[in-house]
């Protein structure tokens, strides 16, 4: 039997286009290999919003050259994503010992290529749009053994024109999957063992179906994510949890908001990336939003329900910015009192508008503005977490825990815990809703105890094991 093994940079879509590409080779008869030396298939799946993600993608292929030549001649080695979108040929000709580069939406095509390759077939480049039929692969969860948090994709591409951004160019214009295929899919992970799911999106807000109720008005900035919303927590019934990644504010809008007030499963978190708190620097970004139509936005998503939490992502150092626009971001930050913050320095992409700004704020200026960011927004996280202590919150336990005896899992915001499973013994958490008592905060973490009244509901029989893959607090972004 013929393995692969896949290797993921980037976004959470590309861990989801990873998890897709696995399944259509596991279709295909292919294996998992335990290690790169055994494996007859190397997949790099890449991410070029950054520089940094892109040279560690030249790094890597740079590594697995000698193995290709020297230990394993019969070795296919492929890179996927988004610098095989943004590259195409032009990677094969850079890199001497690629054989296969092939685009985000040429994936399903995955096992034909390297057979291709397996038989001989010259070193070749397949990164065409779907744009008239888009294909969206459908997970396939293991019968009984669905992790208890999924992806689920909603749409692929971007219209938006921000003028820092690559991923246009790199995952095309938007097309949505259809709702009722969304529906099935998000049963298909429940029927199986899941318990939560987050849609995924590049501005996933932006959603729109004509078989789903209309938007709330012609505003173009409604769409119909909060029907597609409405009809997930309607057709899904034992969906416990449901959450989004990325919206952008301006989809926003007061009907996204009521969604928030109205279904019970959608988390008390929304990740809304504002990239910066100057209006100066906005329009520049082309973000199409004020701060103060973003800080609307976000204080009425805010008051929907108790305990509401907004996390986002920021840019510093975009050309031209001023220290006195670096310092109305940093004011932003307190104001909206964000719990997290992906913060980011300004990397000049190919193809993207603001390259024809001069990027002028020095790499060291950079580095200490990204500093004092991090600096404001782990004090917030810090004291957000430390406030938590003596709560009790409703934590859905994903998997045991790295300390034997411990479970992990997440508040109904984002907030991971540690349980002490300790009082739980030989009784099975995974899956399951639990209260906690919270007794301890560190820098990024929680750690409680299940509270007596949580640990008379728990079944006392042993649940199954399920595949859990640890994520980190936010949006995975290298
Ligand atoms: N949907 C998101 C939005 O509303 O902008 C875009 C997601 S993007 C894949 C993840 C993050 O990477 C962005 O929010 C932005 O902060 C950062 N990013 C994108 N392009 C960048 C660039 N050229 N330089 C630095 N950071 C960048």
């Amino acid at each position: 039997m013929s393995r692969y093994i896949v290797h993921t940079f980037g976004c959470q879509m590309n861990a989801h286009d990873s998890d897709r590409m696995e399944e259509v080779l596991r279709a295909h008869g292919w294996s998992a290999a335990d290690s790169i030396e055994d494996a007859d298939l190397v997949v790099l799946n890449t991410c070029s919003v950054r520089e940094k993600a892109e040279q560690k993608l030249r790094s890597e292929v740079g590594k697995l050259a000698p193995l290709k030549s020297r230990k394993n001649r019969g070795l296919v080695l492929a890179v996927a994503g988004c610098v095989a979108q943004q590259e195409g040929e032009k990677l094969l000709a850079r890199v001497a010992h690629l054989d296969l580069v092939i685009g985000p939406d040429n994936l399903a095509e995955l096992p034909m290529l390297v057979a291709d390759q397996m038989a001989g077939a010259p070193p070749r480049a397949r990164t065409v749009f779907d744009l008239d039929a888009p294909r969206f692969l459908a997970a396939a969860p293991e019968p009984g053994a669905a992790p208890v948090s999924a992806f689920v994709t909603t749409m692929k591409g971007c219209d938006e024109r921000c003028s820092f951004c690559i991923v246009p160019y790199t995952r095309g214009p938007e097309r949505y999957r259809p709702a009722a295929e969304i529906i099935d899919e998000v049963a298909r992970w429940v029927d199986n063992g899941g318990r939560e799911v987050t849609l995924l999106g590049q501005t996933v807000d932006s959603y729109r179906d004509p078989s789903l109720p209309p938007p709330a008005s012609d505003d173009p900035d409604e769409s119909q994510f909060p029907s597609l919303l409405r009809a997930i927590a309607a057709g899904v019934p034992g969906l416990r949890r449901l959450r989004y990644t990325s919206p952008h504010p301006r989809h926003a809008t007061a009907s996204l908001a009521d969604a928030h007030a109205e279904i019970d499963i959608l988390a008390r978190h929304v990740h809304m990336p504002v990239q910066s708190g100057s209006d100066r620097v906005l329009k520049r970004m082309i973000r199409r939003y004020t701060r103060a139509e973003y800080t609307a936005r976000v204080r009425r998503l805010l008051s929907t329900r108790p305990d509401m939490t907004i996390s986002t992502d920021i840019i510093v150092g975009f050309p031209g910015e001023t220290e006195q626009d670096f310092q109305a971001t940093l004011d932003l930050v307190r104001d909206i009192g964000f719990v997290g913050v992906f913060g980011f320095k300004y990397s000049p992409r190919p193809f993207t508008p603001a390259l024809k700004l001069k990027d002028d704020v020095s790499e060291s200026e950079k580095s200490e503005r990204l500093a004092r960011l991090f600096e404001l927004s782990e004090a917030q996280t810090r004291a957000h977490l430390a406030r938590l202590v003596g709560t009790r919150q409703v934590v859905l336990v994903e998997g045991p825990g790295k300390t034997p005896g411990t479970w992990e899992g997440r508040t109904e915001r984002n907030e991971i815990v540690h349980v002490d499973g300790r009082p739980a013994e030989g009784r099975a958490l995974t899956g399951e809703l639990v209260e906690v008592e919270i007794t301890q905060a560190f820098k990024h973490s929680l750690a409680g105890l299940p509270t007596t009244a949580a640990l008379s509901a728990l079944p006392k029989d042993g649940g199954r094991s399920r595949p859990f893959r640890r994520r980190r607090a936010l949006p995975l972004v290298v």
